[in-house]
């Protein structure tokens, strides 16, 4: 690993003034950052360590419910407001990674963290994401975790996150501090395709610190699941999770949210099955039909042809699972 300097930020201001120098970085929970740093895939000049800010608060503001960047997963996760109005994010953060790592891992760092395909952290091999113009060994290679949407001819890798999946599920919004002061990010338009330059995984500009992700008011309390298919119960990434989000009255579905993870360079939100959904019975049938909408343009690449099948089967065994609630 190279040599780096640390500095505490004391105020988000601090934060930008310090990362304006060399090339720095801002860290917090580390629980990604560091294994990048330790495997040379990322070598800052400059650790700013950003966990003495006053960004931790879960609190009910103007309506909203405002995450603060440096709460901890674990502390979201049981979070009376968020388990009362917001169940189905506690259910995807307590998915995600081991209870030791979501102690120390943030909601900012949770979206900021890099993909979990091998080639990328191998810098023996191309990897178009992290040397650009290098190839993708992915492509040809082993693909078993990749993605079956929006894939580019660059890069085929999926975005890791659970609880971002629930994020996108219940339309959040992502709150962010640079140069020119504040501004807002719907979070369907935070995380990127990768298209031609995959290295980019946001669009954060420049040196922009995550300060909060606001929750609007939802009806979704009570018929929400997310499920996660994995390679073994605890600590493994999504082979492909589903969340869903139900209002339901007299057997009708009202208003449906879906998203997918473990299948695209983003959180996939499934928004023609959602419309599709609407006004519709909860039924095996109609959950049958979303989910064969919702697989329209799937393309796999060898390795992971299994997702084909277990993306849509998963689709109906969410949506049957919070149906039931
Ligand atoms: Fe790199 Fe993306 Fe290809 Fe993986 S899929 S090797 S991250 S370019």
């Amino acid at each position: 690993m190279k040599n780096f300097q640390i500095v505490r930020a004391s105020s988000p201001s601090s934060a930008l003034a310090s990362s304006a120098k060399d090339s720095a970085k801002y860290i917090a929970g580390g629980t990604n950052l560091v294994d990048l740093m330790k495997k040379n895939v990322t070598d800052p000049d400059r650790l700013i360590d950003i966990t003495g800010l006053d960004l931790k608060k879960v609190e009910r503001v103007d309506g909203k419910i405002r995450i603060g960047a440096l709460a901890k997963n674990s502390q979201v996760a049981e979070d009376k407001l968020i388990k009362e109005s917001y169940p189905l994010l506690s259910l995807a953060l307590a998915a995600g990674a081991s209870q030791q790592i979501r102690n120390m891992a943030t909601v900012g760092g949770n979206m900021l963290q890099r993909t979990r395909c091998s080639y990328f952290y191998n810098t023996d091999l191309p990897c178009n994401k992290r040397q650009p113009k290098s190839g993708c060994g992915a492509m040809e290679g082993y693909n078993r975790m990749h993605a079956i949407f929006g894939a580019s001819d660059s890069c085929i890798a999926v975005h890791p996150s659970d609880m971002c999946i629930a994020l996108a599920a219940l339309d959040a919004t992502v709150v962010v501090e640079g140069s020119k002061g504040q501004r807002s990010i719907k979070f369907a338009d935070f995380h990127r395709l990768p298209g031609d330059t995959p290295e980019k995984d946001t669009t954060l500009k420049d040196n922009e610190l995550i300060i909060a992700v606001e929750l609007p008011a939802t009806t979704f309390s009570k018929n929400v699941h997310y499920l996660k298919v994995r390679d073994r119960t605890s600590y493994a990434f999504a082979l492909v999770s589903v969340a869903v989000a139900l209002d339901i009255s007299g057997g009708t579905i009202n208003e449906a949210r879906l998203a997918m993870g473990g299948v695209a360079h983003k959180p996939w939100r499934l928004t023609e099955a959602e419309s599709f959904l609407s006004g519709k019975p909860a039924s095996a049938e109609i959950f049958r039909q979303a989910a064969t909408l919702a697989m329209k343009g799937a393309k796999s690449y060898g390795g992971n042809d299994f997702k084909l099948t277990l993306a849509p089967n998963s689709i109906i065994e969410a949506l049957t699972i919070a149906a039931s609630k």
